[in-house]
């Protein structure tokens, strides 16, 4: 009979917890057997991390940064091990860009009014414990982030981590917790579940103190957190568009889309996730792409690959209606964030060594271009125009508001997808991930907040704004 590890862990820290009592069982790696045990010693630990200086506050910041330095590659060993999805290389990339590139409390800024009237100031203060829901495809990126990001605002947080990457964010934050603790801060700033689900997230929603709710991950899960009545920060999905013109350096741009696009095995929410090719130069930016590490597949492959990696469902139709029903398509989830020549293979394909993407030629609407597929597939499509390359990559960006990518020397060109489009982060001439400040300039997130605006998060979006107004005196000019 299999043994259910994640259910013998539940069991025993609840019994622990009963026999013991509530002070013998409170442990102070911050990870608990229920979610009014984890809120309550967050906000403890939110208490006391508001009573320490914010010199004091750098320096858990500080030690959080060193240990997630230090614990990058085990975590994305971890990451992939437990989720089956990206690269550990890549993983590794995204940790160390999360300890060294998050914003700390430098990101706290004052303002400050004078005049006849006195002195005035407003400034970042912490809303208290923020519920925080991260996603499977970045599980320890996105806790070192968040986890740093509010921890700099004076916040305590409560995880609720996708199921499926449990083990590697349990064991980001007791690795965050223990060097906060080190530094001399209090124990339980980050706080989770020792078995969190779906409904665990959902009881952390709506508990009374949780002051603040962020969720990384798909459409679901932030239209839930900004229907829960509180204060919500939603980083939703994306589906970037790489828009390349006649007038781009073309085997530069095929070089960045195959490096952007096959990232971690395209899953960040940033990566290239389709190629619109103004027609000229279409044919040259394929070749180019296939000298990079892009396997190109045609025809029947294309069509067979479809079967693989999609989910199709006959879409419901009206009784009475005599339209022929369409087909209806979602992703298969048992192949996002895997390996190109893994997905090859299953085409009977044996992928040359050095193989990081697939890539073919499709039609404006074909599923591998309207779903975020999050795999290492990359459809291509032609246009004959820069407007008509502009009009599609509106459209199949969804309206999501959050990456977009264009390799052109055309500022007009530029200026004008950009200004459509409309999307939090804009790319040029780069490979997407240069809109986290990896080889581009800018700080570095994982929570990317296009829905409710707040755009790249940093600790100034973890604050709430207080003012203080000192009537005719303190204004010294
Ligand atoms: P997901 O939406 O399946 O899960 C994300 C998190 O939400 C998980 O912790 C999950 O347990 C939780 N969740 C899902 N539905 C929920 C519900 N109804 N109630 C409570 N919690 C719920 O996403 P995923 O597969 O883990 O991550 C991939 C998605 O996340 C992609 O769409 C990607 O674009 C997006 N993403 C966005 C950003 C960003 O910064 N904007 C960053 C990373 C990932």
């Amino acid at each position: 009979m299999a043994i259910d590890q994640t259910l013998i862990e539940r069991i025993t820290a609840e019994v622990l917890a009963k026999m013991q009592g509530p002070a013998a069982s409170a442990p102070r790696d911050g990870v608990f057997a229920t979610v009014d045990e984890a809120v309550a010693a967050a906000r403890t630990a939110q208490k006391q991390l508001a009573a320490l200086s914010i010199e004091q506050r750098e320096k858990l910041i500080t030690a959080m940064r060193e240990a997630a330095r230090e614990n990058a590659r085990l975590l994305a060993e971890m990451a992939v091990e437990e989720s089956g999805m990206g690269n550990v290389q890549d993983k590794v990339i995204k940790n160390k860009l999360t300890a060294d590139k998050t914003p700390g409390t430098e990101d706290l800024v004052t303002h400050a009014w004078s005049g006849d009237h006195g002195l005035t100031l407003v400034e970042m203060g912490p809303y208290g414990v923020i519920g925080s829901i991260t996603p499977t495809t970045n599980p320890a990126a996105t806790v070192i982030c968040n986890g740093i990001g509010m921890i700099a605002a004076g916040n305590a947080v409560f995880f609720s981590p996708h199921p499926k990457a449990r083990n590697t964010s349990l064991k980001t934050i007791r690795l965050l917790n223990d060097a906060i603790v080190k530094a001399g801060g209090p124990p339980n700033l980050l706080t989770s579940l020792a078995n969190p689900t779906i409904e665990a997230a959902n009881e952390m929603m709506k508990h009374p103190k949780i002051n603040m709710l962020v969720a990384t991950g798909g459409p679901g899960v932030v239209k839930t957190v900004l229907s829960s009545g509180k204060k919500a920060i939603g980083a939703g999905a994306g589906n970037p568009p790489a828009v390349v013109d006649e007038t781009a350096d073309i085997e530069k741009a095929a070089r960045d889309i195959v490096s952007g696009a096959s990232f971690d095995n395209n899953l960040p929410c940033i990566a290239e996730k389709e190629v619109i090719a103004v027609g000229s130069i279409a044919d040259k930016l394929i070749a180019y792409m296939q000298k990079y590490g892009a396997y190109l597949i045609s025809g029947r492959q294309v069509d067979d690959l479809i079967q693989i990696i999609m989910t199709a469902q006959e879409e419901k139709i009206a009784p009475g209606c005599t339209d022929k029903p369409k087909k209806v398509y979602g992703i298969n989830k048992d192949y996002v964030g895997k390996d190109a020549a893994f997905i090859l293979g299953k085409l009977g394909i044996n992928a040359p060594a050095g193989t990081k993407l697939i890539i073919c030629e499709t039609g404006p609407d074909h599923p591998f271009v309207v779903e975020e597929l999050m795999m290492p597939v990359l459809p291509v499509v032609q246009v004959k125009d820069i407007d008509a390359a502009i009009d599609l990559a509106v459209k199949v960006e969804h309206g999501n508001r959050h990456t977009a990518i264009m390799h052109s020397k055309n500022v007009d060109h530029l200026t004008r997808l950009a200004k459509a489009i409309e999307t939090t982060i804009f790319v040029k001439n780069a490979p997407s991930y240069a809109g986290i400040g990896v080889g581009g300039e800018g700080y570095a997130t994982f929570t990317i907040a296009g829905p409710t605006g707040e755009g790249l998060t940093a600790p100034r979006s973890f604050t709430r704004q207080r003012r203080c107004t000192l009537v005719d005196a303190f204004s010294i000019v």
